[in-house]
């Protein structure tokens, strides 16, 4: 069954977010109104919304191959990166005052981790190279035994460069520092070992990964017993206290369920995928051999294209594809606006502004691309 149905869109701006796939809504639907019990209450409803919470913290936890307790469930990988970093500013000084990220994460890890710097902490960015890979040799030399923490990102939403987060945790650990990842964009989309990368920390997101928007999960290596710092949210005690508030028992329902058709899809999606760029490609230098792919296709994201139109700047082609759901570059950048992680891959202002962002999704077909081509020849031609 198709994931859009009835739409004469063309979706091609999976990175901001996906449709809920239908297995996804419908073992969501008897929590909105059936099984809707709190919980945390004591009586039989409760207990069956707590057993459906549990059932899926198992799901998620078993395609991160972690311990089902060690999944904090959160609104989403925002969330779960301010939780993070508001838990270190909340918690009496140390003495490590050095936090190590990449100079292209997301936003919502680059912004907390520069709140700290207003409290005496050190924020130290991993230079990246033109395909956005952080460079470990520098890594190595930027990751002391003053550092506390390291957060790098799995994967990149802009560019979907993948990240040698295994090597990076390595060096962290051996300075006895923590290591997290930003695995938002990864998750359910390419396989994460969350255990062979030896994170202590991971960010996961549902919306990414064809479940409901405003779930996520923070993995706490042993648990949020285990955790190191002081617990910024306050209240019931929900999540073993470290993100308390009412669960979102449908919505947590519906991110187990992503999670056990990720581990059921995921090779056949990614290799499809990557298939699908290959060949969009290859038409695409057809009609304009002049554009630029930033990324390398077969190492990145399955389906993540961030291409270089030179000469065309990128809201033009937006503003002509008005049945092409595509994007500049993250959404979380707003509409329009400069984006530091092109910034940052490019260093060349000129190309920056004709960067766009192409992420298909499974329903993504090659039967679409001519519509895209045909607003191409037209811009060219000055129609
Ligand atoms: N990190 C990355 C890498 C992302 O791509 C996103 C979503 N754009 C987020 C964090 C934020 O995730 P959420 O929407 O679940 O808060």
């Amino acid at each position: 069954m198709p994931f859009i149905e009835n739409n004469s869109m063309i979706y091609w701006d999976h990175n901001s977010t996906t449709p809920c796939a239908p297995e996804v809504v419908e073992a969501m639907r008897e929590f909105w109104n059936e099984e809707f019990g709190n919980p945390s209450s004591s009586h039989i409803m409760g207990h069956r919304s707590a057993v459906a919470i549990q059932r899926a913290r198992e799901q998620v936890a078993d395609l991160a191959n972690v311990f089902p307790p060690e999944i904090v469930f959160t609104s989403g990988a925002t969330e779960s990166n301010n939780l993070l970093f508001l838990g270190i500013l909340l918690s009496p000084s140390t003495e490590r005052k050095r936090i190590v990220v990449s100079s292209i994460e997301h936003k919502s890890v680059l912004e907390p981790a520069y709140l700290l710097k207003g409290y005496g902490y050190e924020i130290v960015k991993l230079p990246v190279d033109r395909r956005g890979e952080t460079k470990v040799d520098a890594a190595k030399k930027l990751i002391t035994p003053e550092t506390l923490i390291v957060s790098v990102q799995a994967a990149n939403n802009e560019i979907g460069t993948l990240q040698p987060v295994a090597d990076l945790a390595e060096i962290a650990h051996e300075n006895g520092a923590y290591f997290h990842t930003d695995a938002a964009q990864m998750f359910g989309k390419l396989p994460l070992d969350v255990q062979a990368v030896n994170c202590d920390f991971a960010s996961f997101s549902a919306h990414k990964m064809y479940g409901p928007k405003g779930i996520g999960a923070l993995f706490v290596r042993g648990g949020p017993r285990r955790w190191p710092w002081a617990h910024p949210f306050l209240g019931g005690g929900q999540e073993s206290d470290l993100r308390p508030g009412t669960s979102n028992v449908s919505a947590i329902v519906g991110f187990g369920a992503a999670c056990r058709l990720a581990n059921d899809f995921l090779k056949e999606n990614s290799a499809y995928l990557y298939q699908l760029s290959e060949k969009f490609i290859r038409e695409l230098k057809v009609v304009e051999p002049q554009v630029i792919i930033i990324n390398e296709i077969n190492s990145s994201l399955p389906g993540t294209l961030s291409i270089i139109f030179p000469g065309i700047p990128a809201d033009l082609l937006i503003a002509h594809c008005q049945e092409i759901c595509i994007s500049r570059a993250s959404a979380c950048n707003g509409a329009i606006g400069a984006s530091h992680v092109i910034s940052e891959v490019l260093q060349n202002s000129c190309l920056e502004e004709s960067v766009v962002r192409v992420s298909f999704g499974r329903d993504s077909s090659p039967d679409d691309f001519g519509a895209f081509f045909r607003i191409l020849k037209k811009i060219r031609s000055g129609v």
